[in-house]
């Protein structure tokens, strides 16, 4: 015992006075020199804060208990000496019950045990401690106690007497593993920087972490808060099971951890097996063979986006700080690559949608960078200029420019590029077909954010179309001006000697200046219509009101309406009528041949002959036009052919333009436009047909046109404007034939159909003059029948007489739409009577209302009118045309439009509801152009439409006078599809 002490002493005397060159030395010497002398086998220093206690020395024979080890306090012994801040031992741990769960007890089995608090500058610094797993026989006596304390104050003022030079190492220490740690940073964010692309970052990621943790594998777990997790990236040393691509569903951690990791939690554990850790996470581990594992959140902005987690899979692993550290940073980085690729692909979807825009914009698109060479061109561009965009790039563009246009085209870019000012500029660029075409490019500049010059943008669209129409009004203005203002000035001239008086004696020159102003001021009228007219037609503004209508009879109407200036002239008129059906404006297609002879009549000598004629082209090929009607191939050639002047050959084509005379003369000599060729060729296409010209100077011209011909569907359609048409409508089949004779023999044509249907169809398309109407028929019966003909604005004027086996109502009143009702079988002289009661009005004085509020030419058509003897009347406002038309029942109406209190369209309105009134025959006279709509509005009997100005006071009188004629002479001598013309002269 005495021994022992003694030898105690020396130790203690050796180790008091030892001068130990650093801590480990002095460290290791007092813990073998503890055990020696305690004859326990641990020893331990450890450093103690607040909750943790880190291994400074060790003396042992535990593995696991190495310098470093970090621990909290309350699962080592020391926790009551660093509490109780004295000296603890235990002789028995395993007899104590509150120590035997201590986590130290269960795994190293310590039984005895002597702690002692270091003190340093009068604290607690950490504690000296022995331990051995042999239970002690009896307490520790004091002097051990003493000798375990002495050696604790021994450290202490070692520890006293080297903190300023421990401090300092330890900071030399921090930073060089500081700069160890930035290094490895940098390096790692470099490479993780390399790319953009967020799955290569992720992949260099775990290589790189794995790498530098030497760890058994590293992944980044993908978190959503609506489904399972992912591995989305995975670096695994070979050997441990590969996770790549799991999806892994695991309730208890999205319960447990989940939220923790979104607060910005960390987690190690060095050993699933011993940490505390549910016991479903900690087999989901295992089962990936995992030992330890640290983990990282890591966040996109302040959004939990995943994790990062290195696993240990060999054994158990302790986590340096530095490690979790290094690793948090590198975690940051990511979420920072995860913005930025989040970013990157906001800004290539911008990206993506501007270039969709840009090629799906109906312009072309350009755009140039700081040093004004070109960089972009939309589809729309290189499908215009047909090149790609290495050619058109840099100044290539420039290559497609019209060579008259470059240089002031380079000109303004350069220009606008100096002085970073928006530009606009017209130049001529080559299409992609070769043909140029005259562009608006403009031109702005592009800053970025900061303020600095980008480059320019710019967009240009094809304007050829708008500056043709541009120079085309421009030359449209100033020929019109220079037309308009000629005869002018002759009818201003004229009138003023004339109003001067100074002609007075001189009749004869007074005479000759009012033709003049007269002439002119019908040469003013001509132009102002035929300005109109082209505008109207080619605008698409004029609906073109196609009908069957027959060649020969629009050929006869043309060449009569001809025949004055024909006289006048000095030229024979020689026509060939052609009959041919065809779809086609009447009203039109006489404006065509009127306007080609009256070409050919002005430009023709004296006694030279003008013809009109027709040939059938041969080859016919049935096909069905837009209206559904079956059309012929076939084409009709209509010719006009005279043997005056002729046109040179190379003015053959020119005429058709608008203005476009042979000679500048023409106009003031020949009268005309230039325009009525212009005006023929679009009526003509608008038919479907052509036109042109053959001429040989000074033998004649020949105008030729062609019209497509409409198919003949029966035998009868070939019809005789001659002779009066009638309509049978019967389904049996011999009194069709009877009846058939009996009409043919006294020179009737005859329609034959087997049912209403039928008639209704016929009646419209032929418009027969007469309808004989069977009542009892299958399907539509006879007074079906009846009602769909009068329902019918075309051929509710029709006469219809009853050809029926039954006899007339006698109780009630006859049946307005029936003319006649005859008992079949027919008398042939019953017939030819109703026939002819049909056919012919009632001889009585023919009385026309003229409803005008212009008095002075309300004058000369009641003058016009008296003329001829007839009855005249003249209301000035819609009332009194209503009132008037009571009274008189007119038998032919001229009508203004726009009239005092109520308008022609009310009076129309009125007149048709008033059986007596409402197929009183109507000539509309009026200023304004009136569309299709507006037409069938105003119909009441046959309607006549006549434009003020377009027609002549001749031309009117013709018209009129004609049509009163038809009125009056039933319609004999006249075809049907004259009288329902409705003109627009
Ligand atoms: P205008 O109103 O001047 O007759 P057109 O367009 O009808 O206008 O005709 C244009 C020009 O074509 C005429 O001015 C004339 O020079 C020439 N022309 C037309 N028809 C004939 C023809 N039959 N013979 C000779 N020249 C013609």
């Amino acid at each position: 015992m005495l021994e022992n002490f003694s030898a105690n002493l020396k130790h203690l005397h050796r180790i008091s006075t030892t001068n130990y060159e650093d801590f480990e030395a002095l460290f290791v010497d007092y813990l073998e020199t503890g055990c020696e002398i305690l004859g326990m086998q641990t020893g331990i220093i450890n450093q103690v804060n607040d909750q943790s206690c880190t291994i400074i020395a060790v003396r042992s024979n535990f593995d696991k208990l190495s310098p470093g080890l970090e621990l909290p306090v309350g699962n080592t012994y020391c926790a009551q000496v660093f509490q109780e801040k004295r000296t603890i031992t235990y002789v028995h741990v395993g007899s104590i019950t509150a120590m035997q769960a201590h986590p130290i007890y269960q795994e190293l089995r310590l039984e005895s045990y002597i702690g002692t608090p270091i003190w340093v500058n009068s604290e607690v610094y950490g504690t000296l401690n022995f331990s051995s797993t042999q239970i002690r026989n009896s307490d520790f006596p004091p002097q051990e106690q003493e000798i375990v304390e002495l050696m604790a104050q021994s450290i202490g003022r070692f520890i006293a007497a080297h903190q300023t030079a421990i401090s300092r190492q330890q900071v030399v220490e921090e930073l060089r593993r500081q700069n160890q740690k930035s290094q490895l940073f940098a390096e790692l964010t470099l490479k993780i920087r390399q790319s953009l692309q967020l799955e290569e970052i992720l992949q260099t990621t775990v290589t790189e972490v794995q790498s530098f943790l030497e760890a058994d594998r590293v992944v980044i777990f993908r978190l959503w808060s609506d489904k399972p997790g992912k591995v989305v990236s995975e670096a695994v040393v070979a050997g441990w099971p590969v996770i790549l691509g799991q999806n892994i569903d695991d309730p208890c951690f999205r319960e447990q951890y989940q939220e923790k990791y979104r607060q910005g939690r960390i987690s190690t554990i060095t050993d699933i097996d011993k940490a505390q850790i549910a016991a479903c996470h900690a087999e989901l581990l295992s089962s990936f063979g995992v030992k330890a594992n640290l983990v990282i959140p890591i966040f996109q902005r302040s959004e939990l986006w995943g994790l990062l987690i290195a696993h240990q899979c060999a054994q158990a692993r302790q986590w340096s700080s530095f490690e979790t550290e290094l690793l948090q940073q590198i975690a940051d980085q990511v979420g920072i690559a995860l913005a930025q690729s989040q970013l990157l692909e906001a800004v290539r979807e911008s990206e993506q949608r501007f270039r969709t825009m840009a090629d799906s914009a109906p312009v072309l698109l350009w755009m140039s960078g700081q040093d004004g060479l070109c960089t972009f061109f939309n589809q729309n561009w290189l499908i215009f200029t047909g090149r790609d965009l290495d050619q058109e790039r840099g100044n290539g563009w420039s290559e497609g420019v019209h060579p008259e246009d470059l240089q002031q085209c380079m000109e303004t870019h350069r220009t606008a590029f100096n002085t970073r000012k928006d530009f606009q500029m017209e130049y001529r660029r080559r299409r992609a077909d070769g043909e140029y075409r005259w562009i608006l490019d403009k031109g702005t500049p592009r800053f970025t954010p900061d303020g600095s010059f980008a480059g320019y943008i710019g967009c240009c669209i094809d304007i050829s179309d708008r500056r043709e129409i541009e120079q085309l009004k421009d030359e449209f203005i100033s020929v019109v001006s220079h037309e308009l203002r000629t005869p002018l000035t002759s009818i201003l001239g004229a009138l003023d000697l004339l109003a001067s008086g100074v002609l007075r004696s001189q009749p004869e020159q007074g005479q000759r200046m009012l033709d003049i102003a007269a002439n002119n001021a019908d040469r003013l009228v001509r132009l102002i219509n035929d300005i109109l007219d082209i505008e109207r037609i080619e605008s698409g503004k004029v609906m073109m009101t196609k009908q069957v209508c027959d060649g020969a009879n629009l050929m006869n109407i043309s060449t009569e309406l001809m025949r004055n200036m024909a006289q006048k002239a000095g030229v024979n008129l020689s026509a060939v009528p052609k009959s041919v059906r065809l779809w086609a404006d009447p009203d039109r297609i006489i404006q065509v041949f009127t306007n080609l002879l009256s070409n050919a009549i002005k430009f023709s000598p004296p006694d030279s002959t003008v013809w009109l004629r027709a040939q059938l082209q041969e080859e016919s090929e049935v096909t069905t036009d837009d209206s559904g009607l079956s059309v012929e191939a076939r084409q009709i050639v209509f010719q006009v052919q005279d043997q005056g002047r002729g046109i040179p050959a190379d003015k053959l084509e020119t005429i058709f333009g608008r203005f476009q005379q042979v000679d500048a003369s023409d106009s003031r000599t020949k009268g005309g436009t230039g325009l009525g060729l212009a005006i023929c060729r679009s009526i003509i296409q608008h038919h479907g047909g052509q036109i042109w010209a053959e001429s040989t100077l000074g033998e004649g011209s020949t105008f030729y046109f062609t019209l497509p011909v409409l198919q003949e569907e029966r035998e009868a359609l070939a019809l005789d404007p001659t002779k009066p048409t009638v309509l049978v409508c019967d389904d049996d089949a011999s009194v069709r034939a009877v009846v058939q004779t009996m009409l043919k023999q006294q020179g009737y044509q005859v329609i034959a159909v087997t049912s209403g249907e039928e008639a209704v169809e016929h009646a419209e398309q032929d418009m027969p003059d007469v309808i004989l109407l069977n009542l009892m028929m299958p399907s539509m019966h006879g007074w079906e029948t009846l009602e769909a003909l009068k329902a019918n604005l075309e051929t509710k004027n029709i006469p219809v007489i009853i050809l029926s086996g039954l006899m007339p109502d006698a109780r009630e009143s006859p049946h307005p739409g029936v003319s006649d009702w005859l008992i079949k079988p027919p008398d042939e002289r019953l017939l030819f009577q109703a026939l002819e009661r049909a056919l012919t009005k009632p001889n009585h004085q023919v009385k026309v209302l003229i409803i005008e509020d212009d008095l002075d030419l309300a004058q000369v058509l009641v003058t016009l009118f008296e003329g001829y003897g007839i009855e005249t009347y003249h209301a000035q406002t819609g009332p009194e045309a209503i009132e008037l038309s009571q009274r008189v029942i007119p038998d032919l109406l001229v009508l203004d439009l726009i009239l005092p209190e109520c308008d022609g369209f009310a009076v129309v309105g009125w007149l048709r509801q008033h059986n007596r009134l409402r197929r009183v025959p109507l000539v509309v006279y009026t200023a304004e152009d009136l569309d299709q709509s507006e037409r069938e509005l105003l119909k009441l009997g046959q309607t006549l439409f006549l434009t003020k100005s377009r027609i002549t006071p001749e031309e009117f009188e013709q018209r009129v006078i004609s049509l009163l004629n038809s009125i009056v002479q039933g319609r004999e001598g006249e075809s049907n599809h004259e009288s329902q013309t409705h003109s627009d002269y």
